[in-house]
């Protein structure tokens, strides 16, 4: 892959003074921003994260501290005046706490002209010419493509507080990183997109195809008072995206332990599906001094079904989008793992193959390989018993499954029977509270355009520094739930996941992922606020030129 421009290379030394402290990266220094832009950059985000947007699902609009909020948004247009200034900005979602931003492509502009000029010539002359109109491949006008991020975070546990290197809120900026609970997740995403559209602006560039960005409120509680109603508004006015591009796999900077060492960038096309089922033992109760021979306590019961969940997790498949992140790594997975995962992803395969290196690999690797082929069981809750000398006449185990592609809900159900055995007569399974489960997203064809293009962005400013050319580029499927799932009713072309940030999984970031010293690297942050300018102009289409 070529870097951005030879000219812009150049300016990648002068940055160098602000990442010197960074632990060792494979990655070469960003080239689209220069020293000064840079530092200002990570100033604004070091500003963002001191906002304690901390969300919560049992307050009003779901936000602690509402106050916090609202001094974001009177920040927002003093930090991004380019962006407020060319785009429209709304503010949307409950309380009106979220952002919708619309950049208007050219496109977009020049359809309402012709329209327009249609209108006030219907009377004298029927058809007009079709020139200049700007059509996809399909013969469509372009639609508008959507990009995801959130403004809130998740709460810091008050018994870690100490443990922080920097307070949480602090915004810290030293030895080579930002510090900060939204550091990773992801305020990151949200910053990223509007520097990489201020750098743009300022050098005159707008987009052919309509750009809206959706930053909500609450997507660390389910994204029902910021996504949702963001969603339904574009809905409202008949909006339709082509794509949609939300948070979601990473970059490996030590590859993907324990499989390849390669740095790999993980592109979610899927989420995994969700249910909660509560499973509520009855047994006879009683005095305590004469406990039941036969194991029939509800106790008793409940330690089988939680045993059995752990021992016989529900069992292992092999599905797309997984296949497609076993044939992209592959190449770089030493050994016999290797070779299999490069013909178990084959549509040829053979069920048994599938089988074994789903059961006998993933399933036992590592929690995150075993997520990715089946459906998840963790027991999230255990409740019996209320006196000292009662036996408890029931009991309740949660059991919170993660559901691959393809399974529903009467799938875990089945699990769940089979789980219980002999015990079936004592249990009955409910759907927690009023929630109805659902099922995996559809997959994005990794064949699409979008995917390409994300690819493209991301391998264009991820280089390897010993000059082994790009990151990697892997399709995978994302264990957990992202803003994206509310606006795929209204999104031609499904989502994809990714930010464009690296992990160490051996250095442990990974946990610093609603964990503790939540942090980025300054040189990471660049290079995220590169991933998302390339990818605004390769998506954006246009360029310099005005309407
Ligand atoms: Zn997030």
């Amino acid at each position: 892959m070529m870097p951005i421009s030879s000219v812009e290379s150049g300016r990648a030394h002068q940055a160098a003074s602000s990442i010197a402290l960074e632990t060792a990266s494979p990655f070469a220094e960003q080239a689209c921003l220069v020293a000064e832009e840079l530092d200002a950059a990570v100033q604004r985000f070091s500003q963002f994260l001191q906002f304690r947007t901390v969300s919560s699902p049992l307050v009003p609009h779901h936000t602690v501290e509402p106050d916090e909020f609202r001094r974001l948004h009177e920040w927002m247009p003093t930090a991004f005046p380019e962006v407020w200034e060319t785009l429209e900005v709304e503010e949307v979602g409950d309380g009106n706490l979220s952002y919708l931003l619309k950049w208007t492509g050219t496109a977009e502009v020049k359809q309402q002209r012709r329209q327009q000029h249609r209108q006030q010539q219907q009377q004298q002359q029927p058809v007009l010419t079709e020139e200049e109109e700007e059509l996809d491949a399909a013969g469509q006008p372009l639609l508008p493509v959507l990009f995801l991020s959130h403004l809130d975070v998740v709460p810091v546990a008050n018994e870690t507080l100490a443990n922080w290197t920097h307070p949480p809120f602090s915004g810290a900026v030293a030895g080579g990183y930002v510090w900060g609970r939204g550091a990773l997740d992801d305020k990151v995403g949200v910053a990223g997109l509007l520097e990489a559209a201020t750098l743009l602006i300022r050098t005159g560039w707008r987009p052919l195809r309509t750009l809206y960005f959706a930053f909500g409120q609450d997507e660390e509680v389910g994204g029902g008072m910021g996504a949702a109603q963001i969603a339904a508004l574009l809905a409202s006015r008949g909006v339709k995206v082509d794509m949609v591009f939300d948070e979601g796999g990473s970059i490996g900077a030590d590859g993907y332990p324990p499989y390849s060492t390669r740095p790999v960038a993980l592109v979610g096309l899927a989420e995994k599906g969700y249910a909660t089922i509560l499973v509520q033992v009855s047994a006879a109760g009683g005095h305590s001094s004469i406990p039941p021979l036969d194991g029939s306590s509800a106790a008793a019961v409940a330690a089988r079904i939680v045993t059995a969940i752990n021992r016989r997790p529900p069992p292992a498949r092999l599905v797309a989008p997984v296949t497609q992140f076993l044939s992209a790594i592959a190449p770089s997975t030493p050994g016999l793992r290797g070779q299999l995962f490069s013909v178990a992803a084959s549509p040829l395969a053979p069920d048994w193959l599938r089988d074994l290196v789903a059961g006998a690999f993933l399933g036992r690797d590592t929690p995150e390989t075993a997520a990715l082929i089946r459906d998840t069981a963790a027991v999230t809750g255990l409740t019996l018993g209320f006196a000292d000398n009662v036996l408890p006449p029931s009991a309740t185990v949660r059991v919170n499954f993660r559901l691959l592609p393809g399974s529903t809900v009467q799938d875990v159900i089945d699990y769940l029977t089979e789980v219980a055995g002999p015990d079936l007569p004592h249990v009955r399974f409910e759907m927690n509270g009023s929630q109805n489960g659902s099922q995996a997203t559809p997959v994005t064809p990794a064949s699409s355009p979008y995917f390409a293009q994300l690819k493209a962005a991301v391998q264009q400013v991820y280089l390897l520094k010993d000059g082994s050319g790009s990151v990697d580029v892997a399709p995978t499927l994302m264990a957990g739930g992202t803003d994206s799932k509310h606006y795929l009713r209204i999104s031609a072309g499904g989502a994809l996941r990714h930010v464009p940030v690296s992990l160490n999984k051996t250095a442990g970031d990974v946990r610093r992922v609603h964990g503790l010293n939540e942090r980025v690297s300054v040189a990471d942050f660049g290079r995220g606020v590169c991933v998302f300018q390339r990818l605004l102009q390769l998506v954006g289409g246009g360029g310099s030129r005005s309407a």
